[in-house]
Order: structure tokens, then C-alpha cells, then sequence
């Protein structure tokens, strides 16, 4: 039986001698994806072009998306416990106070 021998086209397009690509299919067994890193998420065993991480959009990270990032949820508690003095409200500080009234935006 011949069938199951497996033919990898990855390891041929990259450049490997054929007989490397005989035994195995482009996947998780292929030793050339295996060892290749992701130039995307820095995760090893596919290319950019398969990469399906998760990205995330706030903190720029990989592995979860912005509903679970961990530093937007910080940075949502931060915000709420902040509070501007020229406003007297909590929800921003003064530094990032946009009332209009307030002299810092004032041109
Ligand atoms: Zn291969
Ligand atoms: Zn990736
Ligand atoms: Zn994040
Ligand atoms: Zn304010």
C-alpha cells in the first residue's frame, strides 16, 4: 500500500529534496512547518497566511481578543475609579477631562 505514503507540498515549497517530502502531509507531522515560526504571533507550526490567533486589538497582543483582554478590563477599572476635580465627576481624571469649560481645552 502506497496511499497512506503521504506527499507534503509545504517541505516542497520549501525548498526541501523530495525525498523529505515523501511519508508525511503539510500539517502538524511536517518537521518544515513544525520548526517554522509564525511571523504574525510568534507561535511556532504555521505561517502567517494559516494564522489564526486571536488578535487583539486594544493591547496589540495575541491569544484572546478585546472582550477578554485583561488591560482593557484594567483599564476600564482605572477609568472608573478615576476622578476629575474640575468636573467633580468620576470616569476620567482631569488630564483627560474633555469639558469644554475646563482651561486646558481652551485655545
Ligand atoms: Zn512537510
Ligand atoms: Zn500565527
Ligand atoms: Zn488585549
Ligand atoms: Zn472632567
Amino acid at each position: 500500500m502506497s496511499s497512506n505514503q503521504g506527499f507534503c507540498t509545504f517541505c516542497l515549497n520549501a525548498g526541501k529534496d523530495k525525498q523529505d517530502c515523501y511519508g508525511h502531509y503539510p500539517g502538524k507531522d511536517c518537521p518544515t512547518l513544525g520548526s517554522i515560526e509564525c511571523n504574525r504571533c510568534g507561535e511556532k507550526g504555521h505561517t502567517r497566511g494559516h494564522c489564526t490567533a486571536d488578535f487583539c486589538r486594544f493591547c496589540k497582543g495575541f491569544g484572546h481578543l478585546v472582550n477578554d483582554c485583561e488591560k482593557l478590563k484594567e483599564k476600564i477599572e482605572r477609568d472608573k475609579n478615576a476622578y476629575c476635580s474640575f468636573c467633580e465627576e468620576n470616569g476620567h481624571t482631569t488630564r483627560r477631562c474633555d469639558n469644554p469649560y475646563n482651561s486646558r481645552n481652551i485655545k
